[in-house]
């Protein structure tokens, strides 16, 4: 955007002297000269180098023209494609890619969108104390793999596997990258080579490419669909079931909700099935709750726990959903079914690392202490009282337009977001705020993203909605003062 806007105040590079050759040259060839006249206006190397020192830059010289040669070949292109680009231009468009690389991208933004468990935003940041107990675990070496007392070789899973034990009778726990790999990884270890039977409403997308006959066809196993979109029972299962087959697939919808003439087996139907016919239950939770959500005056979301008493062999959920953890995939359930899979080959591919784990027992202590409410971060906003987030609001829309800036604070609905509770709002307050001087709410709403902290709302008829339910009380003056900034830099 910037460079373009500069091109147009260049002059358009030594026309006058292609023209003082003074002599009709046929359109072709006067169209070469044109380029090359526009390519000549690429600054060498070195001085490109030059200029991002000058600009503060302390990457190295090597890395430093390595990086201005990869951006000048995106130059090279806009020229060939006709782009009028002047000297300045070019330096100014490198030299701020390169500096670009210096600054961090993933650093802190606040998340106003008023979508809890927001995954573009990275999903649930975690507690203060996880944040901390990560920190330690990258920053040193820990006893991953080693009992402290004996000095020998294991114990990976202790810690997480204890808490996991203690907050939902599961007999053991395996924890995976992601909820995702957890799926896959079961499924390769039970059902490779084999049936494995799944609900036709149950054969989901739950995003980002995961598709459950997808994941069920990579990990091997052999989809065996039964019932319809609509209705399933646990006959249905029974009818499907012959020696072939490895397991019964449960999948939370997560994403979306079916109403009406609709039926689905229970885990728990499934798993009395299942001891009949010798029969795992696998249940893909996605979101893993551990909290009771109509407590929150939100619809019931199965829990880990109530999975677990129902039957299910295996439980998989994620660590950053409504766990509100760090990224993880846990898998939970009964000794015998976790050991078969920790053993599969795929379980060293997607293995969590320390910092997860660490993160994760920190956050399952949280449960433990029956803390989760107060200091989680996704329970927190979830948790908020309405009047205390209107107060928020309140104070915020007023030292906004103590600025000079149009704001006012309205009721709005938050969401849970994660692919979990679809269609479930949270009543919450907004500070608005209305462009001025003639802006697009387009072009504020940029401003406030780009800025530091970057701020992400939501747009609603023209003006710029900041849901608090989703920013935490103590970065309320972050949020106003990366605002105010954002608002007054034109
Ligand atoms: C979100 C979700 C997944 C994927 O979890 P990730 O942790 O994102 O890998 C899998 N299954 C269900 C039902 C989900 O909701």
């Amino acid at each position: 955007m910037a460079s373009n806007d500069l091109a147009m105040t260049v002059p358009a590079p030594q026309s006058s002297h292609l023209n003082s050759i003074g002599r009709d040259v046929p359109a072709q060839e006067s169209g070469d000269a044109e380029r090359r006249a526009r390519f000549r206006q690429i600054p060498p190397v070195s001085a490109l180098v030059e200029a991002a020192r000058r600009q503060g830059s302390r990457f190295s010289e090597e890395v430093l023209a390595r990086a201005a040669r990869a951006e000048l070949e995106g130059v090279r292109r806009a020229l060939a494609e006709g782009e009028v680009l002047g000297r300045e231009a070019i330096a100014e468009r490198v030299t701020g890619a390169i500096l670009d690389l210096e600054t961090a991208r993933l650093a802190p933004v606040i998340n106003a969108t008023g979508v809890i468990v927001h995954t573009n935003l990275g999903r649930a940041p975690v507690s203060a104390e996880t944040a901390e107990a990560m920190r330690l675990a990258a920053a040193n070496p820990v006893a991953l793999e080693i009992e402290p007392e004996s000095n020998e070789r294991g114990g990976r899973m202790r810690e997480v596997g204890g808490l996991m034990r203690a907050l939902t009778g599961a007999e053991a726990a395996l924890v995976v990258n992601n909820c995702a790999s957890a799926v896959l990884l079961a499924l390769a270890a039970i059902g490779a080579g084999k049936g494995v039977v799944v609900s036709r409403g149950e054969a989901v997308e739950i995003g980002g490419g995961f598709r459950v006959p997808d994941v069920l066809r990579q990990s091997g196993a052999r989809l065996v669909e039964v019932g319809t979109t609509n209705r399933t029972y646990a006959r249905d299962y029974a009818a499907a079931t012959d020696a072939e087959t490895s397991a019964y697939l449960k999948v939370h919808p997560s994403n979306f909700r079916s109403f009406g003439f609709v039926h689905a087996a229970s885990t728990g139907e499934l798993a009395a099935l299942g001891r009949e016919r010798g029969v795992p239950v696998l249940e893909d939770l996605g979101s893993g709750a551990l909290l009771d959500t109509t407590r929150f005056g939100l619809a019931p979301e199965p829990t880990v726990g109530e999975a677990i008493e129902a039957g299910a062999a295996l439980v998989m959920a994620s660590g950053d959903k409504l766990l509100g953890g760090p990224q993880a995939g846990l898998i939970v359930g009964r000794k015998a079914w976790v050991e078969r899979v920790t053993r599969h080959p795929l379980a060293r591919a997607v293995r969590a690392d320390k910092t997860a784990l660490a993160g994760l027992a920190a956050t399952l202590r949280h449960y433990a202490r029956g803390e989760a409410e107060t200091l989680v971060p996704v329970w927190r906003m979830i948790g908020a009282a309405e009047s205390e987030i209107r107060d928020r609001a309140e104070r915020g829309r007023q030292a906004l337009v103590g600025s000079g800036i149009d704001a006012s604070e309205e009721p709005v609905v938050s969401t849970v977001g994660g692919g979990s509770l679809p269609g479930e709002t949270l009543p919450s307050w907004a500070i608005v705020i209305k462009p001025m001087r003639g802006e697009s709410v387009d072009e504020v709403a940029r401003r406030l993203r780009v800025g530091d902290p970057g701020v992400f709302g939501r747009i609603e008829r023209d003006r710029l909605v900041l849901d608090l339910r989703t920013v935490l009380p103590e970065d309320d003056d972050v949020l106003v003062d990366a605002v105010r900034r954002g608002i007054a830099a034109t």
